[in-house]
């Protein structure tokens, strides 16, 4: 159970919930009633409130659109079986967002904001956690430099931001990838791991080129040698390879996953072989071609698996194995979907009552 702490809530006049049409939600494009903020200056957290989701003033030299300090997370509240709100491993995610924090010279956010705050903002805008199976209330909190300066220097201002967003249920279709072999999202001694805005600023010519050519998303590879497989896209990305779970090691230039996390779990709490180590893109070609390959799919929390059906190396397409018999990563997804609302046990602590 999170308590909530009581900060200032100041609550909207009218609800907007009622011009919401919850059979048709675009991921990322309604927003629920509030907002929580807290403000960062003279070397403490202060100012946490509770309010109408609205617009933000600042100045045009607001130091994060120039030199980008600036991260987020992203988690989903749903209900669980009886109807209460519950969200998925929200401890996870608060201590992610201040390993990146620390990576991009932010000040961490105090667990009593990030998460009290969280719990107390779900609380209040509950009704926003949609009913219907497989949708949830995605949550949003970030974190970004407002000094209005541009002299070139960590900022030594912040807001600390949650909004949320109902979502429908995101059966991602089965994608067309190739392996990225010239372009990097992250290096060794970057930025990869954290959860930064900047790493989206990277990623997307890369991806928007691969899409041009009629790829959904590209893998990405080392930077150096363009040699082992990073991630898909924004998603970890693993494979089954003559039966054993195998998922490049999450140091460096790989985040650092909570779906991953949950996955790499209960593979192991079945008694499967979990291999978290490099992979290349050689030994995942002849895995194919050999027909030792039997699953490769994507995890995180926006899809949780997302299947892929092809890969594209080098301008040779392998087709990979039919998703339906795709044993391992078809059951591993019921299984948290179970978790999480409540139709199986949570042994592990994960999911948290509001
Ligand atoms: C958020 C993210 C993931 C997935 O992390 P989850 O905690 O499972 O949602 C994977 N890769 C990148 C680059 C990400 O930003």
């Amino acid at each position: 159970m999170l308590e909530t702490l009581n900060f200032e809530v100041e609550k909207i006049v009218k609800s907007k919930i009622e011009e919401v049409d919850f059979t048709n939600l675009p991921f990322g494009k309604v927003f629920s009633d509030h907002m929580l903020v807290a403000e960062y200056s003279d070397g403490e957290w202060k100012n946490v409130k509770i309010g109408p989701y609205q617009p933000i003033s600042f100045e045009p030299s607001l130091a994060a659109l120039h030199y980008g300090q600036a991260i987020f997370e992203g988690l989903k509240a749903y209900r669980n079986q009886q109807g209460e709100p519950v969200v998925f491993r929200p401890e996870a995610n608060f201590e992610r967002f201040n390993i990146s924090a620390k990576r991009m010279c932010m000040p961490e956010v105090p667990e009593e904001i990030f998460m009290k705050g969280l719990a107390q903002l779900i609380d209040v805008d509950k009704n926003w956690i949609p009913k219907e199976e497989g949708f949830a209330l995605y949550i949003r909190p970030f974190m970004f430099a407002t000094d209005e300066f541009i002299g070139v220097r960590p900022s030594q201002t912040y807001k600390f931001i949650i909004f949320t967003c109902p979502v429908g249920a995101y059966y991602s279709q089965p994608v067309k990838v190739k392996f990225e072999t010239e372009y990097s999202r992250s290096c060794e001694g970057g930025i990869g791991f954290a959860k930064a805005a900047a790493n989206y600023g990277a990623s997307m010519y890369p991806t928007q080129l691969a899409q041009q050519q009629g790829f959904d998303q590209v893998i990405w590879t080392d930077a150096s040698e363009h040699e082992y497989i990073e991630e898909s896209g924004v998603m970890n990305v693993m494979f089954v390879i003559d039966g054993v779970l195998v998922t490049p090691p999450a140091k460096d230039t790989i985040l650092k996953g909570i779906t991953r996390d949950s996955v790499l779990t209960v593979a192991r709490d079945w008694g499967m072989n979990v291999e978290e180590r490099k992979v290349s893109v050689a030994e995942v070609i002849k895995a194919i071609e050999e027909n030792r390959l039997t699953e490769a799919f994507g995890v995180g929390t926006a899809a949780v698996v997302s299947q892929i059906a092809e890969i594209t190396y080098k301008d040779k397409k392998y087709i990979l194995p039919e998703v339906a018999g795709r044993d391992f990563s078809n059951k591993v997804y019921r299984e948290l979907d179970d978790i999480k609302t409540g139709k199986k046990a949570d042994t592990r602590g994960w999911v948290f009552k509001v």
